[in-house]
């Protein structure tokens, strides 16, 4: 591990690009929350500018960008849009003296490195107790994915949040049309993503947005990183994340969880999995699909045989894209096991489905205590990410 003290090259402009969110525009969710433990449906979109990008097997477009806040999942009580957006100016003040401001990042700066390289640059905030479980949640991440050679920067604050709020965290999208998304898709594959070839043809895919509806989508939401993973490029800054100096954090599983804290590195692990692409549309958007979207289904066979059993029917079924559709969501990339998601509600839709024990890291609530260490990455979180175009 190597920690590398303001590289100030890398991170220049942040500052300024992240207190742009001063202008933002708020969004509820549909989901808005109302209970206490689940994070709920605050989100906060500030919309970007149109960069240029480059589609795999397709060539240059000029892509529309935002950037979304979203609570951390685990948060043990509701954000409102306007939490999100103190949260997103007081991350950005605190990339302003970039002296104070520490680079994570374990290949000193050496990139392009091969696999995937996570950078954590972390602003004047974050406690020198927890640099070591960023550091270690990136050596375990690059470890995980080293077919992909992209890099993914992810700013990190801390700051005074309310009780029972451990932090939120945002990420950089852009959209494809379904045809560039499919085409981006298929260059991201590897052996094991034969399923890639069965994709929807044409120019749209079939989603249903409402239960017995079938929309013909155009278009795909994908995180920058996500669309990195598959050998697009685009400019900019990932992620970001802010978590509460007042929580109570375990900095280290290795030695086991102390009770009545939740382990940093988990949470950074798995909300860096949001960032590369882990996330629905089905959360906030309206009538809209993000790559994860692309492998929902629905988990029974209903009345029109939605579940693919086949290539070939996972060619031609509607996606499953309606909000809290009777628990009965699934991530089916016709493989030797189907994994449950969250149909939306109580739990955002970018996760596998609440239950216990969990499917894997991308599970919806952490519990006080409760850790993935030292193997973070199940097998289910692995043939989600690989679906999305993570290789190894
Ligand atoms: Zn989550």
């Amino acid at each position: 591990m190597h920690i590398v003290p303001s590289r100030v090259c890398r991170v220049a402009g942040f500052a300024m690009a992240l207190s742009a969110g001063g202008a933002a525009w708020a969004q509820q969710g549909q989901d808005p929350f109302s209970g206490s433990t689940a994070a709920g449906g605050a989100r906060l979109v500030i919309p970007g500018p149109v960069v240029p990008a480059t589609v795999p097997g397709v060539g240059p477009i000029q892509m529309e960008t935002q950037t979304v806040w979203k609570p951390v999942c685990s948060n043990r009580v509701g954000m409102t849009a306007l939490d999100l957006q103190a949260m997103a100016l007081s991350h950005g003040a605190d990339f302003g003296d970039m002296t104070k401001v520490i680079v994570v990042d374990a290949d000193g700066g050496g990139n392009p490195r091969a696999g995937l390289d996570i950078v954590y640059v972390l602003g004047a905030s974050v406690p020198a107790a927890a640099v070591p479980a960023f550091a270690a949640a990136e050596a375990y991440l690059e470890s995980q994915f080293t077919a992909d050679t992209m890099t993914v920067t992810v700013t990190v604050s801390f700051a005074s949040l309310q009780s029972g709020v451990i932090g939120g965290t945002s990420s950089s999208y852009g959209y494809l049309t379904w045809a560039d998304m499919r085409s981006t898709l298929q260059a991201g594959a590897d052996a094991s993503d034969g399923i890639m070839a069965s994709l929807p043809a044409g120019t749209t895919i079939p989603v249903r947005y409402r239960t017995n509806r079938t929309t013909n989508e155009d278009r795909v939401f994908t995180t920058f990183a996500n669309f990195k993973a598959n050998g697009g490029t685009v400019a900019g800054n990932d992620a970001s994340m802010q978590y509460s100096t007042n929580f109570p954090f375990d900095y280290d599983p290795s030695n086991g969880v102390t009770a009545n804290t939740i382990s940093l590195q988990d949470v950074v692990i798995h909300e860096t999995g949001h960032a590369l692409g882990c996330t629905s549309g089905l959360d906030f958007r309206a009538s809209d699909i993000e790559v994860l979207d692309v492998f929902r289904f629905q988990r029974t066979d209903g009345n029109a045989d939605y579940n693919p059993d086949t290539a070939a029917e996972f060619q031609i079924r509607p996606r499953m894209g309606v909000f809290n559709y009777n628990d009965d969501h699934n991530l089916d990339v016709i493989g030797p096991a189907e994994y449950r998601l969250s149909d939306g509600s109580p739990y955002q839709a970018s996760h596998f489905r609440e239950q216990v024990p969990a499917i894997g890291i991308m599970d919806p609530a952490f519990s006080y205590g409760e850790t993935f260490y030292p193997n973070f990455l199940r097998t289910s979180d692995i043939t989600l990410f690989d679906a999305i175009g993570y290789d190894k």
